[in-house]
């Protein structure tokens, strides 16, 4: 097994001063976890506090989504380098509400993730089936379809900076959890094409992250709302430990 993953993404919440006592919340209960990584993705306002308040490690930093470009006259957009400055090393992309609620492509995916390389990030993609689409039987061929178009031109050296997040749409802040053979399946399935750490995402909590993550290619996991409680953030983290000990 990897070396286990832990992000926590925090959507769009809390301010500057909130992120910075989760930050530290976060930093000191995972203090002590020498066996897993772990990272916090605070929204784009806070990315720079909290880089700075955990620059002594050993929790990293996340942004939530950036643009292809470099710079120039696209308003409102945050480039790679920006959040390379910001003291980032890792870009979520493609999460499910970025696909679903603001209509990104899986060609949007793989511009803004080669630019998330060139800028010397890591970018964690996200993919996943609908409910519908599992359903229908389709769950195989939508991860990997959206995986060749979000890694399509991506060398070798390039996709060792990649991480997937394999996320079922129908379990993302539904507290439905996908079944360990469930997600097990579908990490041997990523493995099986493209040599990256795969983590898991939807619905993690303290309750089901062990089993989960004894899982042989469950490389660590994607949390959403647990990870906004810094005592249900550990507690997962701790499972990982525990697992990889
Ligand atoms: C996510 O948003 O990536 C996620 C997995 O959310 P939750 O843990 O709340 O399902």
């Amino acid at each position: 097994m990897r070396r286990p993953f832990f992000c926590g993404n925090w959507k769009l919440n809390g301010s500057i001063a909130e992120s910075l006592a989760l930050a530290t919340d976060v930093r000191n209960g995972v203090a002590t976890l020498r066996e897993v990584d772990v990272a916090v993705a605070p929204s784009f306002t806070a990315l720079y506090a909290v880089a700075k308040r955990l620059e002594d490690g050993p929790v990293t930093v996340a942004a939530q989504d950036c643009f292809w470009e470099d710079k120039g006259a696209f308003t409102g957009e945050v480039a790679p380098g920006q959040l390379a400055d910001a003291g980032c090393k890792y870009v979520i992309l493609g999460h499910s509400e970025r696909r679903q609620l603001f209509g990104e492509l899986d060609a949007a995916v793989n511009l803004k993730a080669r630019a998330a390389v060139r800028a010397g990030l890591s970018p964690i993609i996200c993919v996943g089936e609908t409910l519908a689409e599992r359903d229908a039987g389709e769950t195989i061929g939508r991860i990997q379809a959206q995986l060749d178009a979000a890694l399509a031109d991506m060398d070798n050296a390039a996709l060792e900076r990649v991480v997937v997040a394999y996320e079922p749409v129908w379990a993302i802040g539904t507290g439905r959890t996908a079944t360990a053979d469930t997600a097990q399946e579908a990490h041997a399935f990523v493995k099986s094409l493209y040599p990256t750490a795969v983590l898991y995402g939807g619905s993690v909590k303290p309750e089901n992250a062990r089993t989960l993550l004894a899982q042989p290619d469950v490389d660590g996991a994607l949390v959403g709302g647990a990870s906004l409680d810094p005592a249900s953030f550990e507690a997962i983290c701790l499972a990982g430990a525990e697992v990889a000990a």
